[in-house]
């Protein structure tokens, strides 16, 4: 590969990264990994320079302004980034190169908090408007009514001047955090990863009362205009401010050399974790504003100030206990169970060991002294074990050789780590069973709950996947005994149970649970063979002929229909008349002739796949993507870059009441 094409080649992957962190406010790597790809990019570049173009993203600020919020406002000052070191050495070779070329200035080491850039306009000393970064240069999106939500955000300056504009940080404390995802939780609604994210999606959405609701912070960390008073220095600026009863950003330390700015961000670094809110690393700034002037900026960040980015957090923490567990398929699975530490803005206790081999690697026994990070800033992970602490003689741990749940000895499987219970009537593998086959994946049956799932199987009523359709058989016992509730419950659930067998058969694919067959897999094998009937006599060889099914996948399907109790589950699901083949969509009407839709966010009377397959039955068409071809968008809650794309394109989009209307 050429050196063209491997910067392209990166510069694509840093886009496509940039574009679910800034605009989605989604991110799939964590920040660290976004970061190595940056610096990556950096050094090809600095050996290359010939190569580097005005859209590089080392050479441009991060996002650019969508109109996911509201209207685009342009800039009256850049809202540039800043750039990033990560050691020792550069930042003792930025201070000291400034302390030559500036005749020792003064340095201001302020805590870098993670959330999102905002900008606020006040003229006359009344606040009248609120700019995201966007692109950083010429334009972001107007937030003020939701800005306004923020109780942090002062409305009226105490001493009124002609004009000013400040930016600072809008975050989201960790408690409030907390408070946000137990609430997304009860509603069933999507979890946020971390706080940044969840700030970011707040302040990016049109409905400022759940902006109130969701507790945003702000901290302002820059004068960017002022008229009508002035200032020496950027902490001249600060005092003025909280004057004003403006926030901004606490705890600042002033240092005139390397030594010192090493000393307060170490002191910074420790205490990271003491804090209410994330951050990511500190800022180091010329505090003179004469200076900063003289120093100016490039087109993307500014040459008076870095940012010492940290490593990625990680904590110690003792290692109480190891739990282990029975999934679906038999699996034994062993967890951590650790004394509760907080990392990237969320509590963590636990985190997966994945089995014997893993734990030996580590040497982790009960007692220990851990270090536990979290991987892509998301899934809790167990670095290592700290040794010298290790109290005394600890046992090793060794996965037990009978199953925790019904005492069946366990084997290790052949070729894998993987240690499974031999008993296929385990109740753990049973509940599971049904619990994934009742599930949104599976056969979708709306009520069915793990606290019924456990109680049925509890008195005998479910024995395997089947029985789910005999229940009806026992309504009169079930109410009497009031397991499902009383008459009108038990009935929801019973009608429920009987509306399911109309699924699509990929539906009940996805219920068997056949090891490595996921929802996706269930799809393309339905597809593909049109009925359970077909699959049940398929080869080895025509199973590895379908696409995207390996060798494990084809194996484990033929494993299953081999046995002959799976077998006479299948035929009794059939009596039952659970629908075993795909259909042909049916065509209800033509309405929709000639229209294309487009369906993004979340519904909330049908899920995106009962809207798609709504429209097909009505005649119309559903694409993946907005373009100036689509007749509707039709947008959800959350709806993120179609909506406003469609509404770039001049598409028409309408919420799913109105789809629901379309249809009347
Ligand atoms: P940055 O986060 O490295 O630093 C600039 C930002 O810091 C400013 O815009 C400002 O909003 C903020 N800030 C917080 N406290 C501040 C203070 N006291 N003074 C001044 N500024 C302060 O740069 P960026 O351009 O916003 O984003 C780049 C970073 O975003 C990357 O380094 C990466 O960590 C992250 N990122 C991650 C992904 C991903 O996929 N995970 C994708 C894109 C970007």
């Amino acid at each position: 590969m050429s050196v063209e094409d491997r910067i392209n080649e990166i510069k694509k992957i840093i886009k496509y990264h940039s574009d679910r962190y800034y605009n989605e406010d989604n991110p799939e790597i964590s920040d660290y990994e976004y970061d190595q790809l940056m610096l990556t990019l950096k050094a090809i570049e600095k050996e290359h320079p010939e190569l580097i173009t005005s859209d590089s993203p080392t050479q441009r600020v991060g996002g650019n302004a969508k109109r996911k919020a509201g209207v685009l406002v342009k800039h009256n000052v850049p809202m540039l980034s800043l750039q990033d070191v990560f050691t020792k050495e550069e930042v003792y070779a930025y201070v000291n190169k400034k302390i030559v070329e500036l005749e020792s200035p003064t340095f201001v080491v302020e805590l870098k908090i993670d959330g999102l850039s905002m900008a606020l306009r006040y003229v006359e000393g009344i606040l009248t408007v609120a700019v995201t970064r966007g692109d950083g240069i010429i334009q972001g999106e107007d937030v003020t009514e939701n800005a306004k939500a923020i109780k942090d955000v002062v409305r009226k300056l105490k001493d009124p001047i002609p004009y000013l504009e400040i930016r600072g940080e809008v975050y989201m404390a960790n408690e409030a955090f907390d408070k946000v995802n137990q609430q997304q939780e009860l509603l069933d609604k999507k979890i946020f990863a971390n706080p940044r994210n969840c700030a970011a999606g707040t302040l990016r959405q049109l409905d400022s009362k759940i902006t109130k609701e969701r507790e945003l912070s702000l901290f302002i960390f820059n004068i960017q205009d002022i008229k009508g008073i002035e200032f020496k220095s950027h902490t001249e600026g600060y005092e003025w401010l909280k004057k004003q009863g403006i926030k901004v950003i606490e705890n600042y330390v002033k240092c005139k050399t390397a030594d010192e700015v090493w000393n307060a961000i170490q002191v910074i670094g420790e205490d990271r974790g003491n804090l209410e809110y994330d951050i990511d690393g500190v800022v180091i700034k010329i505090d003179n504003l004469e200076e900063r002037e003289k120093l100016g900026n490039t087109s993307k960040v500014p040459k008076w100030a870095i940012a010492y980015k940290f490593p990625p957090e990680e904590k110690e923490t003792k290692l109480i206990d190891i739990e282990v567990s029975v999934g679906r398929t038999g699996r034994i699975t062993p967890t951590a169970i650790f004394e509760p530490i907080r990392l990237c803005g969320t509590s963590v206790s636990r985190a997966i060991l994945h089995n014997q081999d893993f734990i030996d690697d580590l040497d982790i026994r009960i007692g220990d002294t851990i270090v536990v990070y979290k991987s892509g800033e998301i899934i809790p992970k167990i670095k290592s074990v700290v040794k010298e602490k290790r109290a005394g003689e600890l046992d090793r741990f060794k996965i037990p050789g009978i199953c925790p749940v019904c005492g069946a000895p366990t084997v290790r499987e052949k070729d894998t780590a993987d240690i499974k219970c031999t008993n296929p009537n385990c109740l753990a593998q049973l509940e599971r069973h049904i619990i994934n086959f009742v599930g949104r994946t599976a056969m979708d049956i709306k009520g069915f709950g793990t606290a019924y799932v456990k109680e049925l199987i509890r008195f005998g009523y479910i024995k395997d996947i089947a029985d789910v359709y005999s229940l009806f058989n026992y309504r009169e016992e079930l109410i009497e005994q009031g397991i499902i509730g009383k008459e009108k419950n038990t009935d929801k659930l019973l009608e429920a149970i009987e509306k399911s067998k109309g699924n699509e058969a990929q539906k009940l694919m996805t219920g068997l649970g056949i090891p490595s067959i996921g929802k996706v897999a269930a799809k393309t094998i339905m597809n593909h063979y049109k009925s359970i009937e077909n699959l049940q006599n398929a080869s080895l060889e025509d199973l590895q002929e379908v696409s995207d099914i390996g060798e494990i996948s084809a194996l484990n399907i033929l494993r299953f229909f081999e046995d002959d109790k799976n077998c006479e589950i299948i035929n009794r699901l059939k009596d039952y008349g659970v629908n075993m083949a795909v259909e042909d969509l049916k065509q209800v009407d033509n309405r929709f002739d000639g229209l294309t839709f487009v369906v993004t966010g979340t519904l909330t009377t049908m899920g995106r796949n009962e809207a798609t397959e709504v429209i097909e039955k009505h005649g119309g068409k559903v694409a993946g993507s907005v373009s100036s071809k689509t007749s509707y968008v039709v947008a959800g809650e959350n709806a993120g870059s179609k909506r406003a794309k469609a509404e770039e394109l001049g598409v028409t989009v309408i919420s799913e009441e109105e789809l629901v209307n379309m249809l009347k």
